[in-house]
């Protein structure tokens, strides 16, 4: 059974721009899939529907066989996302961002899983400092921490690498893959095609609302003469 099944899903906004028609595709484990599109495709408006922060118009959502509106609360348990709008707290240490973003998902205390997490991340040396004391590639960790503290089984992240300089983008790269190596599934936007080429098993390219193909990345590249 795919992780995620999305099934002829669409999103008209209130001001009647209409974000998403039809798209379907289903997400395995293990995988990186990279969904490829300019500014405006629908790329955030597909994630936050998958996530359970927008409703859809129509279509269907299953994360881990949970329908993501009728049952949120098991589906967004799941998931861990690193939404393109950020916000942390400056003053706050690593541990401490990462306790809570776990509490905030009600899950126990486990200071073992979160210290070997910062350790993957290669953030352990750095847990009682404050984010404002952190590098911006150490920042960027941090969030992965954050949305990976509740221990869920899929990685969203929006336009991971948009405005970063091109070592912060390839330390992004390294540890996504790391992360996929490790058993977990991640979903990332991008309007690079290079970024798509880099990290992803599996591209799909959207435009203007519409999931346009969706191929394994040889095959894609094979098509695309590269
Ligand atoms: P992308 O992430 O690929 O840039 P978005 O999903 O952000 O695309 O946007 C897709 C379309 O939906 C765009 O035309 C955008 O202006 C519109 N849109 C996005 N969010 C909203 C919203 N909250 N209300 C109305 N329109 C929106
Ligand atoms: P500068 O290069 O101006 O010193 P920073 O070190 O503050 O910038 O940030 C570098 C990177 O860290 C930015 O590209 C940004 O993605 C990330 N970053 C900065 N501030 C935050 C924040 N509040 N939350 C999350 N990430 C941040």
């Amino acid at each position: 059974m795919p992780i995620i099944e999305v099934r002829n899903l669409s999103k008209t906004y209130a001001g009647g721009t209409t974000a998403l028609s039809d798209v379907s595709l289903d997400i395995h484990e293990s995988e990186i899939l990279a969904l490829l599109g300019p500014n405006g495709a629908g790329k955030t408006t597909f994630i936050s529907i998958v996530c359970g922060l927008v409703t859809p118009s129509g279509g269907e959502v299953r994360v881990g066989g949970h329908d993501i509106v009728r049952d949120y609360r098991a589906a967004r348990s799941l998931i861990g996302l690193v939404p393109q709008e950020i916000s942390i707290e400056m003053f706050e240490t690593v541990m401490n961002t990462v306790r809570f973003s776990r509490g905030l998902y009600g899950r126990k205390p486990d200071d073992a899983y979160l210290e070997k997490l910062l350790r993957d991340l290669s953030l352990y040396d750095k847990r009682d400092a404050r984010l404002m004391e952190l590098s911006g590639g150490m920042k960027r960790r941090v969030l992965i921490a954050k949305a990976l503290s509740h221990q869920p089984r899929v990685l969203f992240l929006d336009e991971p690498t948009a405005g970063v300089d091109v070592n912060l983008r390839r330390d992004t790269w390294a540890v996504v893959r790391r992360l996929r190596d490790q058993g977990v599934t991640v979903i990332l936007t991008t309007h690079y095609l290079e970024e798509a080429e880099e990290m992803a098993d599996r591209i799909g390219i959207i435009d203007k609302g519409r999931l346009m193909l969706v191929r394994d990345k040889r095959d894609l590249m094979h098509e695309f003469g590269r």
